[in-house]
């Protein structure tokens, strides 16, 4: 469902991404890791489209992000630490202009708004206006938006970077749904507790490349450590 076959990226001479390759199936979590600069946002970017790769190709559903952006972008449900509300609009008044965007009829948009705002336990604020909200409403808001057209492939950038343990869990909740409809998923996240309780397989990016992948239980027994956040200072290269 997700492709992405060697990709590099450059800011004016420095390599930010450099050759990066993997898959996400329908129905398979994958967890996205490494350090602050490692390329994780930038080849989540190279993944949605949002950026021009200098070399190589991402798939959406088969859909080459680059030749048909729009087609591609149709099945992702893409989130950014970046992505803004619009302060004046309500919740709900965001998610019908993104579901319009993505050309829902009316009726499946007003059963999708219904069915996320019961999954997210937005019904509280949603028709409050996005300004008002506090941090952790927005980000439920934002999800809400990034999903409203049911796509194949969730893409999400550090998405519960923001929120508190129990805002967490119901983006955790929906990311065990969407794997249970056969979604693809791909986070990337600092919470190695998140990253072992939900995803099927693990990547580790240091310095734009991939440098372990594998299962949480196969990244430990590859740096000999019993913990993952002690797996991920090796590869990070802070332990010997
Ligand atoms: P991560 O998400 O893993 O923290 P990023 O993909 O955001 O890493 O950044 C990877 C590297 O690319 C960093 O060194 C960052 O400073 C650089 N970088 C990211 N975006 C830009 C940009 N728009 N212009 C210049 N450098 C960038
Ligand atoms: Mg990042």
């Amino acid at each position: 469902m997700i492709e992405v076959e060697n990709i590099v990226r450059d800011f004016g001479a420095f390599r930010a991404v450099d050759g990066v390759s993997f898959t996400v199936e329908p129905g398979e979590v994958v967890g996205l890791l490494g350090p602050n600069g490692a390329g994780k946002t930038t080849t989540l970017r190279v993944l949605a489209g949002l950026l021009r790769p200098a070399s190589g190709v991402t798939r959406i559903g088969g859909v080459d992000v680059q030749v048909e952006p729009l087609q591609a972008r149709r099945q992702l449900g893409f989130l950014t630490a970046s992505t803004g509300l619009y302060d004046r609009l309500t919740g709900r008044e965001m998610l019908q202009t993104f579901g319009r965007l993505q050309r829902l009829d009316e009726q499946t948009l007003s059963s999708r708004i219904a069915a996320l705002s019961e999954e997210l336990e937005l019904n509280a604020f949603l028709d409050k206006r996005c300004g008002s909200l506090s941090s952790g409403q927005k980000q439920r808001v934002n999800i809400a938006r990034a999903v409203v057209h049911d796509p194949s492939a969730y893409v999400l950038d550090e998405p519960t970077a923001t929120l508190d343990p129990l805002a967490s869990r119901d983006i955790l909740e929906l990311v065990q749904r969407a794997k249970a409809r056969h979604k693809a998923v791909l986070f990337s996240t600092h919470r190695m507790e998140e990253a072992e309780y939900l995803c099927d397989r693990l990547l580790f990016m240091r310095g734009g490349q991939i440098v372990a992948r594998g299962t949480s239980t196969e990244l430990l027994t590859l740096s000999g450590k019993q913990k993952l956040t002690d797996a991920f200072l090796h590869f990070a290269g802070a332990t010997a």
